[in-house]
């Protein structure tokens, strides 16, 4: 039973089961799920139990919670793309963050480019 929720919050309802989701892996502080649109090969989303705005906030507040989502992410990409992983928190919405509940996105698969933006 995750201590911090928020209203309206859909990750928050992923969390409580109300919200359908595709979970891959979860302990007790977080659980991973696949995103709805994937960009990549391998596309799951990394989110605390607890809701937080954003990682910055999350850092400030909890950062042991911070480290359990990447142990999670690595768990992930452990399964599904040889333990190679990108890992990516839009913070703000000027940088693309649309839901306001911390989330990593876990990206890999074959042939990831780089580019900043
Ligand atoms: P952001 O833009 O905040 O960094 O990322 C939000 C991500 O959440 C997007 O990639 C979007 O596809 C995904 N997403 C939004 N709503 C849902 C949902 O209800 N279920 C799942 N599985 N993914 C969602
Ligand atoms: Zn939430």
């Amino acid at each position: 039973e995750p201590s911090l929720t928020a209203p309206d919050c859909v990750f928050c309802g992923i969390v409580a089961g109300e919200v359908p989701a595709t979970v891959v892996a979860s302990d007790e502080r977080a659980l991973a799920f696949r995103d709805i649109e994937p960009k990549a090969p391998l596309h799951v989303l990394v989110v605390p139990r607890d809701h937080h705005a954003d990682v910055a906030q999350l850092a400030a507040a909890d950062p042991e919670l911070l480290a359990a989502m990447v142990g999670l992410a690595e768990q992930v990409a452990s399964d599904e793309s040889g333990g190679q992983f990108r890992l990516v928190f839009n913070t703000g919405p000027t940088a693309g963050q649309s839901v306001f509940h911390v989330h990593g996105h876990v990206i890999g698969g074959t042939g990831l480019g780089w580019s900043p933006a």
